[in-house]
């Protein structure tokens, strides 16, 4: 079971640095990796902040929400992976549906950023979901299939295990509706298949988070649910109330899953 917080465009470097010092003051128990994935201009402040934490960095990790696949270059206004890499970072998201629709990113993009993200040994946190009318007009699994095939195009079997994947289908990301835990549970069973055709019986063990309006509420009853390792969530992680509120659904689910 992973937690992973997806800040967007919030919070200043010292916000940052204060909600890192809240959020750890406020676990009580780590058994459940935090992941936070934090603006560029705090990733700085972030790593500062978690050093002093004394959490293992397995257990509060940090990371950034895009990088660029290339190595260096004239490349303006990105950044690469070597660059996280010297502050700390474990863990980029790659395909989040704010990129690919607000800002265009193809599934080719997509692809070489998960690539590269695996060679340099950073967890690309590789999301894939679904448009409401592409659900509606039953494309629910064709649009999976094709995110995958083409985002893990390239990804050897050991390479598939550096990756955490996250279903998040785009209605309901930011949008107050959450998907059903039967309908959370179906598709990442479907992404499970997937996985496990193409990459063999390794890829039983690659995580698959949640995300799209999870908050403390409804949580634990879409963790407890076989297949969800996890939760990636936006506007509810941006309060250290809240997201203890959600770490602590997240290692009650864990326990009784008996994961932890
Ligand atoms: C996200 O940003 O990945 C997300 C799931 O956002 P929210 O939890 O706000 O729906």
């Amino acid at each position: 079971m992973i937690l992973a917080a997806n800040w967007k465009m919030n919070k200043t470097a010292a916000e940052a640095a204060s909600f890192v010092q809240g959020y750890a003051g406020g676990l009580s128990e780590w058994v459940v990796p935090t992941v936070l994935l934090v603006p560029f201009t705090t990733i700085p402040a972030v790593a500062e902040a978690c050093s002093h934490t004394g959490i293992p960095k397995q257990r509060l990790a940090y990371g950034a929400q895009n990088f660029y696949y290339e190595a260096a270059g004239a490349f303006t206004g990105e950044v690469s992976a070597d660059q996280l890499l010297e502050f700390g970072c474990r863990h980029v998201i790659c395909g989040h549906s704010e990129r690919r629709h607000v800002f265009g990113e193809s599934d080719d993009l997509i692809g070489k950023k998960v690539r590269r993200a695996v060679d340099k040994d950073l967890v690309p946190i590789f999301c894939i979901g679904e448009t409401l009318p592409e659900r509606e007009s039953g494309q629910l699994e064709s649009v999976l299939t094709r995110q995958i095939e083409e985002g893990l195009s390239g990804v050897s079997a050991t390479n598939l295990s550096k990756v955490v994947m996250a279903y998040e289908p785009v209605w309901a990301i930011g949008t107050g509706v959450v998907a059903t835990p039967e309908q959370a549970e179906e598709a990442h069973a479907f992404v499970r298949k997937l996985l496990v055709s193409s990459f063999g019986a390794s890829a039983s063990r690659v995580p698959i988070l949640y995300g799209g309006s999870v908050n403390a509420e409804n949580a634990y009853t879409l963790m407890i649910r076989p297949g969800i390792d996890g939760a990636l969530v936006g506007g509810a992680s941006l309060k250290v109330e809240s997201l203890l509120a959600l770490h602590a659904a997240c290692v009650k689910a864990a326990k009784e899953k008996g994961e932890a």
